[in-house]
C-alpha cells in the first residue's frame, strides 16, 4: 500500500500558518521492579517470564505502589521546576487493548504528581527557548504485541499476534508540555531540542537511561496550525511513539507541510493519531482520536493516595544535580570550546567520559581529543555508545600521561588505545606487550640520525645552507628506521645539532 500525501513546501506553509505544538514524552523508569508489583523490569527475558497475578490483572490481585517510582517522579517534577502535589491519586483509564490484560491502565488523570513547570532548551544558534510544562504524571506501560505474518509488522495483513506481558506494569512517567507557541519556523527544531534536553535531564537524575533506541523514551508530537495573526488553536494531529531525536524533528516538519496542504485547499484536519515512518519521514493515519471522556477515568480504588511529605520533597530538591544546560555552559567555559563544538560533544555522548577523564588527571584538550577523535570513530564503527567502549576514562588519562612524559608519541598512543579496545589489557600492559615505548635511548637515536644524514647528502646540504624546513624529510627517515617509535621533536633537534644549524 502506497499512500501519497499532498504537501506544500515548508516555506510556503510558514508564510500562511503558525504552528502550535504539544509534546508528550513517555519515560520508562529504571526501577528494579514494576510500578504496582514485585516483578522484575530487566529487559531481554523470555516472553511472559516476568509476570504475576497483579500485572496480568487476575481477579483478586492487589497492586502496591513502587516507592522508588514515586521518588523518581518527584525528582523529574522538581527538575522541571514543577509544583509537587501534596496529595494525588491514581486513576483507571478504561479501554480494551489486547496488550493490557486488566482492560484499564493505571494512570493519573486530574491529579498528577507534578504540574506547572518549565524546561529551558538551547537551539543550534545558542538561543534559549522556554518550554512550559503542563504536568508529569505516573502510569504503567502496556505489554508488547508482535504481529506476525504480514509484510509491515503492523496488525494489518498479519496472520496472528504474539503477546508479551513482561513490559506490562513497568513504571512510566508521562511529561506533557503546555502548547508551544511562538516558535514559528523553528518549531521542529524546538521539538528536537526539547526532547534532547529532557533526555539529558532524565539521565542526569539517574532515574532512567532514557535510551530512545531501546524504547525507554518516546515522544508523541501533537501539532496544529492556525492562520498567521490568529490566536485560536486549529485541530491537532498526534503522531505517536516517535523514537529518535531526528524523527521528532522530521515528524513535526512533515505535519506542518501536510496540515498546510489540507487547510490551504479548504479541507479540514481530522483529529487523529498518526504513525511516523522512518524510511521517508512521512506520517499516515492511525485511529480517530478518542476524547478523555471516552476513557471513563475514575479514581483507582485499590491504591491509597500518594501524599509525599513536604520534608521529603525538600530533601529531594536539595539533592538534585546541576541542570544539564547550566552544566554544559559551565564546562564550555572551563574547556574553552564554542557552542557548536559543545553541541557535537553532547551529540556524541562524550560529556561524561571527558569529564571523568579530566578528573582522572588528563588535560581537558587531550581528553576531548581522544574521546571526540579515535574513540568516537571506534564507537561509530562498532555501533556502540561511547560509554560502552571497553576502555575506561582512567585508561584514557593514563595514555595522555604517557604522552606527556614523552614515553609515547601520538602515533604510538593510538596503537595503545587500539590495543586496550582489543582487550589486550591496560595501557601499560599494551605498551609492554607490543613494545611500543618511544626510543629514548639517545645513542640509538644518534646512530639513526647519522645514518639518515649519510643516506641523504643532498638534503643535509640544503639544511646546512639554512633551509631548516628540509629537515622534515630526514625526521621522516629516522621515524621510519625506528618504526615510528621516536619522539619526532627530539629527532629534529638531533639532526639540526649534527648539522650545526640553529633550530
Ligand atoms: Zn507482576
Amino acid at each position: 500500500m502506497t499512500v501519497t500525501t499532498d504537501l506544500v513546501s515548508y516555506d510556503e506553509a510558514l508564510e500562511s500558518y503558525d504552528p502550535v505544538m504539544g509534546l508528550e514524552v513517555h519515560v520508562e523508569l529504571g526501577t528494579r521492579t514494576k510500578m504496582f508489583c514485585g516483578c522484575s523490569t530487566e529487559l531481554g527475558a523470555e516472553p511472559n517470564s516476568q509476570t504475576c497475578p497483579t500485572c496480568l490483572g487476575l481477579p483478586g490481585s492487589l497492586p502496591v505502589v513502587n516507592a522508588t517510582g514515586v521518588e523518581s517522579a518527584i525528582k523529574i517534577g522538581l527538575a522541571l521546576h514543577c509544583e509537587i502535589a501534596e496529595w494525588c491519586r491514581f486513576a483507571r483509564k478504561n479501554y480494551f487493548y489486547p496488550d493490557m490484560p486488566k482492560n484499564f491502565q493505571t494512570s493519573q488523570y486530574d491529579e498528577p504528581i507534578a504540574f506547572d513547570g518549565y524546561l529551558d532548551v538551547q537551539l543550534e544558534d545558542g538561543e534559549v527557548f522556554r518550554v512550559e510544562i503542563e504536568r508529569a504524571h505516573m502510569e504503567e506501560d502496556t505489554g508488547k504485541s508482535t504481529h506476525v505474518g504480514g509484510a509491515t509488522g503492523r496488525i494489518h495483513g498479519a496472520s496472528h499476534s504474539l503477546l508479551d506481558y513482561n513490559r506490562a506494569g513497568i513504571p512510566l512517567i508521562e511529561i506533557v508540555t503546555k502548547p508551544i507557541e511562538g516558535a514559528g519556523e523553528r518549531a521542529p527544531e524546538v521539538a528536537r531540542a526539547y526532547v534532547a534536553e529532557l533526555r539529558e535531564l532524565i539521565k542526569a537524575l539517574g532515574v532512567s537511561e532514557a535510551r530512545m533506541d531501546k524504547g525507554q523514551m518516546r515522544c508523541d508530537v501533537n501539532l496544529s496550525l492556525r492562520p498567521n495573526g490568529t490566536t485560536e488553536f486549529g485541530t491537532r494531529s498526534e503522531t505517536k511513539n516517535v523514537n529518535s531525536l531526528r524523527s521528532v524533528e522530521r515528524a513535526a516538519r512533515f505535519e506542518i507541510q501536510r496540515h498546510a496542504a489540507v487547510l490551504s485547499t479548504g479541507g479540514t484536519i481530522v483529529q487523529e493519531t498518526r504513525h511516523f515512518h522512518e524510511e521517508d519521514g512521512s506520517t499516515t493515519s492511525g485511529r480517530i482520536k478518542d476524547n478523555a471522556e471516552d476513557y471513563r477515568y475514575f479514581p483507582e480504588p485499590d491504591l491509597v493516595p500518594v501524599a509525599p511529605p513536604r520534608e521529603w520533597v525538600e530533601e529531594l530538591r536539595t539533592g538534585l544535580p546541576e541542570q544539564p544546560l547550566a552544566r554544559r555552559n559551565r564546562l564550555r567555559e572551563e574547556w574553552g570550546v564554542g557552542a557548536h563544538d559543545m553541541q557535537s560533544i553532547l551529540n556524541a555522548g562524550a560529556i561524561d567520559p571527558i569529564v571523568a577523564t579530566i578528573e582522572a588527571g588528563a588535560p581537558a584538550d587531550q581528553a576531548r581529543k581522544w574521546w571526540m577523535g579515535e574513540l568516537a570513530r571506534h564507537a561509530n564503527e562498532t555501533g556502540r555508545p561511547l560509554d560502552a567502549l571497553p576502555i575506561t576514562p582512567e585508561q584514557v588519562a593514563r595514555v595522555t600521561a604517557l604522552v606527556a612524559a614523552g614515553d609515547l608519541n601520538d602515533k604510538l598512543a593510538r596503537q595503545v588505545i587500539e590495543g586496550v579496545l582489543a582487550g589486550e589489557g591496560t595501557p601499560d600492559e599494551v605498551v609492554d606487550k607490543r613494545g611500543l615505548k618511544v626510543v629514548s635511548d639517545e645513542g640509538a637515536l644518534t646512530t639513526a640520525v647519522e645514518e639518515a644524514i649519510a643516506a641523504n647528502p643532498g638534503i643535509a646540504d640544503k639544511i646546512r645552507g639554512g633551509k631548516v624546513q628540509a629537515a622534515g624529510a630526514l625526521v621522516g627517515a629516522v621515524m621510519k628506521a625506528t618504526r615510528g617509535q621516536a619522539d619526532a621533536a627530539r629527532v629534529k633537534e638531533l639532526i639540526l645539532a649534527q648539522l650545526g644549524v640553529e633550530g
